[in-house]
Parts: structure tokens; sequence; C-alpha cells
């Protein structure tokens, strides 16, 4: 089996990762003498390394394994896919099945006046995609002016060029430059550490205001949109206040500014729906952006949702005779979207929204019995995208030091139990497959009850 045959190249395939693979998000002061672990195998909710350990997984892999592992049909509608037609341009007018297909599904999913997809190869290039087509845009409309973005603090886009910049965390820039010119960071909604004294309402009064203050200095001719997700996944899963996203949206609508939405984490059922942004946040973004669930991590894939309005104008010809020159080679690619499709497919047949809406709140409340151990300072999030906030000091909020490395030692802890989340300095993050049942949540809660027992 592949399970043996890996356990004997074990050490082989150690070597050379840590020789020739440069890890993303990696600790480098640690990976030359730990290395990697390697992932061999998966399975429903777990998966297994190539010692044979096994682990629920408690992170969908990176927020996207949506439908969870082994689905051999996804596998079977890609393995078709690629033996019929594995690729072929779509530049011009050429096109192919699973592209168009996927294309009508997607708007059928999307809020109504969504219809018009514009594909890419993940969460990163889907955001930058999509700024270049909205500079684009003012141009065409004779306002080259409106180019600034408005992000937000700890806001996470990605790390290409431009999606780097729209991130907000401070941390991820780190000696890396960035386009400052072309982006302004507002505060981001953290109800947690909101001022002393202020209550959710009027913390959203504040946001707002920061907001419309920040467009009146900068100038809305100036400014093209504003990005943000639903609720901040990787800059410590932030659920803002109460009709803050309306609001954000309507200060957009009276100056002539465009909300884009970045569904890619909550998008595809993880919060209990296809789409949150109209369903659970009350806004019609004129963009959405997402991907990871859109395919369940089965196969790298993005894509740009944009409105009629827009493409009223994107899909008119260039007066210069000229075409849309944007795309890239996988734009659309057949394998791709024969995985999106399927796994679309699952979602629908198998009512796992549903399953979302039912055992998230088991989900959010289970989790936050965690709260008696020391450091645990918040629980929060949303059915299937949950966050633990290790703190030193319960009343004043006051974080631990670095060094302790709180966060590492929790998932640690956890991952000797057989249960892999995700450590972000002194968070613990839990945003599992949406298959999860209330028995997987029950053993996954003794599991972190024993994991900061253990470390904290
Ligand atoms: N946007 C959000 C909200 C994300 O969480 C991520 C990745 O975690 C991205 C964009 C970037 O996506 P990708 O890593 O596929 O480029």
């Amino acid at each position: 089996t592949s399970t043996t045959r890996t356990e004997l190249d074990a050490q082989t395939l150690w070597r050379q990762d840590r020789d020739h693979f440069i890890h993303p998000f990696t600790d480098y002061s640690t990976f030359h003498e730990q290395g990697c672990d390697l992932i061999t195998d998966s399975d429903g909710i777990y998966v297994q390394d190539a010692h044979g350990n096994r682990f629920i997984d408690g992170i969908a892999g990176l927020w996207c394994v949506n439908v969870g592992h082994g689905r051999a049909e996804i596998g079977q509608a890609m393995a078709d896919q690629a033996t019929r037609m594995a690729y072929f341009s779509t530049f011009n007018n050429l096109s192919n099945a699973p592209a168009a297909e996927l294309a009508a599904k997607l708007s059928e999913l999307a809020p109504a006046h969504l219809n018009h997809v514009f594909y890419s190869c993940g969460g990163s290039a889907a955001n930058d995609a999509t700024i270049r087509l909205v500079h684009y845009y003012f141009n065409r409309l004779g306002k080259p002016n409106k180019k600034r973005i408005i992000s937000r603090n700890n806001a996470y886009h990605g790390t290409t060029y431009m999606a780097a910049t729209l991130t907000g965390i401070a941390s991820n820039n780190w000696e890396f430059d960035t386009l400052e010119h072309l982006v302004t960071h507002l505060s981001e909604a953290n109800c947690y550490r909101r001022p002393e004294g202020m209550s959710e309402a009027e913390y959203c009064d504040h946001l707002v205001a920061e907001f419309e203050a920040t467009v009146e200095r900068i100038g809305a001719d100036n400014i093209a949109a504003f990005i943000a997700e639903p609720i901040m996944g990787a800059g410590g899963v932030l659920v803002a206040p109460e009709g803050y996203h309306a609001r954000m949206q309507a200060v957009c609508r009276a100056n002539d500014i465009l909300f884009i939405a970045d569904e890619v984490v909550t998008g595809f059922g993880r919060l209990g729906h296809f789409f949150a942004s109209e369903k659970v946040f009350d806004t019609q973004p004129d963009i959405i952006n997402c991907a990871k669930g859109l395919s369940s991590g089965y196969a790298p894939l993005g894509a740009t949702l944009i409105s009629d309005e827009l493409f009223e104008v994107l899909g008119t010809p260039q007066g210069k005779g000229g075409v849309l020159s944007t795309g890239f080679t996988y734009s659309g690619h057949p394998v791709s979207c024969a995985a999106a499709l399927k796994n679309i497919e699952i979602i629908e047949r198998e009512g796992i929204c549903k399953n979302v809406r039912e055992v998230g709140p088991y989900l959010e409340e289970r989790l936050k019995t965690l709260s008696h151990h020391a450091t645990v300072g918040d629980v929060r999030g949303s059915h299937f995208m949950m966050c633990l906030e290790n703190v030193a000091d319960k009343a004043t909020k006051e974080l631990l030091p670095v060094e302790a490395r709180v966060g590492d030692r929790v998932a640690f802890e956890a991952q000797q139990r057989g249960l892999i989340i995700r450590p972000v300095g002194h968070l613990n993050i839990v945003s599992p497959p949406l298959i999860w049942t209330r028995d997987t949540i029950d053993r996954v809660v003794d599991i972190l009850d024993e994991a900061f027992g253990a470390a904290t």
C-alpha cells in the first residue's frame, strides 16, 4: 500500500524535504533541526502521518477540506476529466465544459446580482485579480484616481504582492515590502479587545465613524473599494459587532466605493451557507472572492464573483480595440472545476450546510466549556470557524510573553493526543471539516481539555 511504501521512504523524504522544499509560513529557527511531519494518508475526518499515527483533522487541512478527506467521487471526477481533456486554453473564445458549468452553478448559489465569474488558482490570486479588475473598472469609467483600497488591521487576504499589502497582520509582512501607496488599513473589529467601557453597539459606531473619517480624509474620489472578510480568520477569528458589515457597506454605497467580501474561508458552508455575506451578514457585496472550500482543497481553485453592474463595464469592448488583458493559463482549469462541481454536489446532496447550522452551535457551546483553563481568555467564532485566545491574565487580558509559545504548546499536546489544531501566536484555531458530528466534538473537547491541562 502507499502507507508501507511511504514508511520505507520516510527518512529519505524527510531529508529531501528539509534540504529542498522552502515551506510557506515556517519558523526557520527550528525547521532545520526538526524538519517536517509528512502527512501521507487521509480519510473522512482523519489524516495519518508517515509513521502511521492517526489524527483528527481540526483544521480541515487549512480551512479548506470542507467535505472531508478521501472522497473517491471527487478523485474520480478529476481523473475522468484529466483523461478526457486535462487542459486547454480559456483565453479568447475558448472554453471547457466544467468551467462553463461551474460558472453557472456559482451564479446560481451566489446572491442574485452576482452572475459573472473570473477564475484563478487560489485565494491570494483571486484577491489580486480582483483589485486589478477594480482598478480597470474605474479607469474605464473615467475615474482613474479611484485607486486606494481600504482594508483592515489583522485582515488576511493572502501573500501575492497585492494580497499581502491588503493583509493587515503586521508580522506577516516583517521585512517584506508592500504596495503601501495603494492600501489604507482601518482598525479591525475586535469585540474582545474593544476599548474599556464601550458597549458593542458603541464600538460599532466607533468603527463606522473611523471609516467615514478615513473617506473624508483621503477623499471618496481616490478610493476604489473596501475589502473585508465576513469573519476575520487568520487574524484571530474576529466576529464584528452586530450590524457592522451592513453599516460599512452603507458607507461604501454613499461614497461610490465598491464592497468586496473575501469569503475564501467563510464560503462553502463554514458558517452554514454557501456564502455568508447575504444570509448571515445582510450585505450585498459588489464582489465575492472564494477559494478553499470551493473545491474542498482537492484541486487549486479560486473565483471572483462579479455583479451584473460591474460586468456591464468589464464586459464591453475597449475603445482602442484591445481585449480584457488579464487572466492565467489556468483560469478555469478543467480538472479543478470538475473537482469543484463534484464538491458542490456533495455539499448539496449531504446537506452539509444544514449540518453546520445544526451542529455548529454545539461546537461553540462545548468549546466554551474550556474557559475554566487558566489561560483561556476568550472562546469565539461562529459555527465551524472557532478560536481560543490564551492570555496571562483574564481580567487585564494581558498576553503571555511570545517566548512562552502558548499556542504551540497547546497544539503540540493536542497532537500528542491525536488531534491537529492550528497555533497562531497565542491563539489556537479550530476550523474543522464540515462533517464533524456531536460525537466527534465531544471527543475533540475531551482531548483539548487534557491538552490545555498539560500545556498551561
Ligand atoms: N483570503 C482569506 C480570507 C484567507 O484566509 C486566505 C488564506 O488563508 C487567502 C485569502 C489566501 O488564499 P490562498 O492561500 O489560497 O492564496
